[in-house]
């Protein structure tokens, strides 16, 4: 339920942990109201609420990591998951996706490890990243790791040498517009470039198996997919009359998390990005991969933070300085820019909310997390009162430093 319109703006209040009757959300706008009745998961609030906790701290709900896989795979039907380990790279959530069937997406030695020790086939590990060592595809290599990509002739050249009659495949140019966190042109290469390669490939004794793309972390634009997947169903086509077939379509990551604004399910995304492949490809037959990482995680997870501070600049300023236990550097990266909005969720002491400027609690000044975005907290609150940061499973824990002004890194456990 929504309360009346409160100093012009609409606030939602709604139960979410039960010793507590009421939690706010905070970062207050103008969405329908049933988008904002999704509450924090029993789990976690009761660990919250069990538990005496020093410093900030991210819990995962596994349960949600499962729902989140088993969604995707019914909505990219017949398309093999490789979880992008870097966007939560937690033994308790690896474990759970090996025991769900996930396949793999690697961009280190240390990830392919990680998932080797959980069990994981080597063939069900993809080494996605198209900046490695030549000695780290030497060692990718003889640990039986058969899946590689690259995006430039001198990172073929090192596969071929390295990981001879390896499976490559090729990421082309996107340009990550409509993404929230976009990928700029740091990654892929053009169309052109792509199928001289794929050819050189072939004649390097590789399996040149296919293409790979990424329109761009937190993409919601739907419409993205399609222009991308067109022209490389005219890039297949190319290759096909040059006498090299294809058979691989990596579709890469992109699906949404839960921030500021409400998203397509991703029953949405897959239906939409799997018509787009049907359309492109027709009945041609595909092997493909889908490398969610921020949308596997990203909703399984709450961190619990305190204030430490509230303060103002100017006697009567309106805005307040809230500072938290947690900042840039301790797992909230994604501020940077402002980029990704986080929900917050405070508890509602029944009073009017105001402005604020939200910062972490390093001595570095581009330690402020929102401070245009338009945040609002409750007029009470205080210091010591605790912050719920919604949806913040992927791109945290491992984005936060080990230890700038002797700040710990970001603690995190899965239930
Ligand atoms: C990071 C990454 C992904 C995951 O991206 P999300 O937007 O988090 O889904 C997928 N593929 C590759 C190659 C990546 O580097």
């Amino acid at each position: 339920m929504s309360d009346p319109q409160e100093g012009g703006r609409t606030r939602f209040l709604y139960p979410l942990i039960p010793s507590e009757p009421y939690l706010r959300l905070v970062n207050d706008t103008d969405l329908p109201v049933p988008n904002m009745l999704e509450s924090m998961s029993p789990k976690i609030a009761d660990f919250f609420a069990t538990t005496d906790l020093d410093g900030p701290c991210l819990a995962m709900d596994l349960d949600l990591v499962e729902a989140a896989y088993l969604d995707l795979h019914d909505a990219f039907d017949g398309a093999r998951v490789h979880f992008a380990v870097k966007a939560n790279p937690t033994d308790a959530v690896i474990a759970r996706l090996v025991a769900l069937g996930s396949a793999f997406d690697c961009a280190s030695i240390p990830e392919i490890q990680l998932c080797l020790d959980h069990g994981v086939t080597p063939n069900a590990i993809s080494y996605g990243n198209t900046i490695k060592k030549e000695r780290d595809i030497a060692v990718a290599h003889a640990l039986g790791i058969s899946l590689f990509a690259f995006d430039s002739e001198a990172e073929l050249h090192k596969i071929a040498r390295s990981a001879p009659g390896a499976s490559v495949f090729c990421r082309v140019l996107s340009d990550g517009e409509g993404a929230e966190w976009p990928l700029s042109r740091k990654f892929g290469c053009s169309f052109a470039m792509a199928e001289e390669l794929m050819l050189q490939a072939r004649d390097q004794g590789l399996d040149a198996a296919g293409i790979s793309f990424h329109v761009g972390s937190q993409q919601t634009d739907l419409s993205q997919w399609r222009p991308v997947l067109d022209a490389i169903a005219g890039l297949f086509e190319r290759l096909e009359a040059r006498g090299l077939s294809l058979r691989l379509l990596n579709l890469g990551g992109g699906m949404p998390a839960h921030y500021d604004k409400p998203v397509v399910a991703v029953s949405g995304y897959g239906a939409a990005i799997m018509a787009a492949v049907h359309s492109a490809f027709g009945d041609r037959s595909l092997q493909l991969i889908v490398e969610p990482g921020r949308g596997l995680v990203g909703n399984a997870g709450v961190i619990q933070a305190e204030v430490v501070l509230i303060s103002v600049k100017e006697i009567g300023d309106a805005t307040r300085w809230v500072y938290l236990d947690i900042g840039k550097f301790s797992g909230l990266a994604e501020t940077m820019g402002e980029s990704i909005r986080y929900r917050l969720l405070s508890l509602n002491d029944g009073q009017d909310s105001g402005p604020v400027i939200l910062a972490g609690p390093t001595c570095d000044s581009a330690d402020v997390l929102y401070e245009t975005s338009g945040y609002y907290l409750p007029l009470g609150l205080k210091e010591g009162d605790k912050v719920w940061i919604m949806s913040t499973g992927a791109y945290t824990t491992t984005y936060s430093s080990v230890g700038f002004n002797g700040f710990v890194p970001l603690e995190s456990v899965c239930l």
